[in-house]
């Protein structure tokens, strides 16, 4: 993927958007089979369905306040779920605070939709319902295509942000009436700072970055050439590599979560087993502060079940949606798990793991 990414930073220097030369044709090529790699990837009709932006957070701003803003005279109305990334609920609370009606749906005890409430939560001034494919916490995969059918037959948007499930599980955005789809190429090994949105053939949106009308007038701005071209090869690798990768992450994983429980007591899972992505293992370990966990084993690279971005750490939104706890929330911890781990890998970090969690529950046992 970076060799087919290095042309693009010297010899072929140019820019896509110049049509009069042969360095802007040649940028325009190498930009042109990326989008056809993005769209077979997600089974879009048409490459020209994808438009290219700077990642999942800018896919997402540009469907829904885009949606918004073409289709308001049509109704005024969101429907999401409170376990959607922040780069849905933000830009959805951002048009609340501008006017718009939001319903944020709790999803069930496993982390899925009740489809059930999502019948009932669209109303006639409904214009969009946004459910992410899978979550970034606990790997739940949302039931799609009923999603895409419930939004087809009641003739509303369907947006979903793909940033986790896209190149990892099989993703048909025609087969499942998905509309918008938000995807970002760091994500499935590709460089950071690049993403894309596929819109079906037909939709409008109002550009949110406006200026010389670049990608059919939906994003302006030069686009990132060597970005684009990592994103649309790595597309190509998940293309090939895609079910086998799946297939030995998920027995990593399963690995995993069999040693850990073998080796602790007081482990329970957060989210469906059966209804989540190869790579994601998410853990409530009783009586342990997942951040004390993460600051022993600072040679794994672990998450806990906090935003610890923020100077007082707020225990997971997502967790807290699907019924824990704070203290549960706060003793959670993410596993991630892809194309480059090993098993020795694996058994490493369940001994490590599990070596400190006797270790902090030995020095502070009163919480027990
Ligand atoms: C990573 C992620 C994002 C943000 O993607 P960026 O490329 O960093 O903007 C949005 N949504 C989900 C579900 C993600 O996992």
């Amino acid at each position: 993927m970076l060799e087919a990414m290095l042309p693009y930073f010297h010899e072929r220097f140019g820019n896509p958007a110049s049509r009069s030369h042969r360095f802007g044709w040649e940028a325009e090529k190498a930009v042109d089979r990326a989008r056809k790699q993005v769209a077979a990837l997600a089974g879009a009709a048409s490459a020209a369905e994808i438009v290219f932006t700077s990642g999942a957070t800018e896919s997402n701003n540009l469907a829904l306040k885009g949606v918004w803003e073409a289709y308001r005279a049509q109704g005024n109305h969101f429907v999401s779920v409170a376990t959607e990334h922040r780069a849905v609920l933000d830009p959805l609370r951002h048009l609340e605070r501008l006017g718009a009606r939001l319903t944020v749906l709790p999803p069930k005890e496993d982390g899925l939709l009740d489809l059930g409430r999502l019948r009932e939560a669209i109303l006639p001034e409904t214009i969009l319902v946004s459910v992410m494919y899978a979550n970034n916490e606990i790997g739940v995969i949302q039931p799609v295509e009923e999603i895409g059918s419930i939004c087809q037959e009641r003739g509303v948007l369907f947006h979903s942000d793909a940033a986790q499930a896209f190149g990892k599980v099989p993703v048909r955005v025609v087969a499942e009436k998905v509309d918008l789809m938000s995807i970002t190429a760091h994500k499935v090994y590709g460089p950071k700072g690049v993403g894309a949105l596929y819109i079906r053939r037909g939709i409008r949106l109002a550009q949110q970055m406006d200026g010389g009308g670049h990608e059919s007038g939906m994003r302006s701005g030069t686009l990132n050439v060597p970005g684009i071209v990592g994103l649309g090869e790595a597309c190509a690798i998940c293309a090939r590599e895609m079910g086998e990768d799946a297939n030995r992450t998920r027995a990593l994983r399963d690995r995993l979560l069999a040693r850990i429980v073998d080796q602790i007591d007081g482990v329970a899972v957060n989210g469906s087993m059966e209804q989540r992505l190869p790579g994601n293992l998410n853990l409530s370990v009783r009586a342990i502060q997942a951040g004390a966990l993460l600051t022993s084993l600072p040679e794994i690279a672990l998450s806990s079940g906090s935003a610890c971005s923020s100077a007082t750490p707020e225990p997971s939104h997502v967790l807290r949606a699907i019924g824990l706890s704070e203290e549960a929330a706060r003793g959670s911890v993410r596993f991630g798990l892809g194309r480059f781990n090993t098993e020795r890998e694996v058994d490493y970090v369940a001994a490590r793991v599990s070596e400190v969690v006797s270790k902090l529950r030995r020095e502070a046992p009163h919480i027990l």
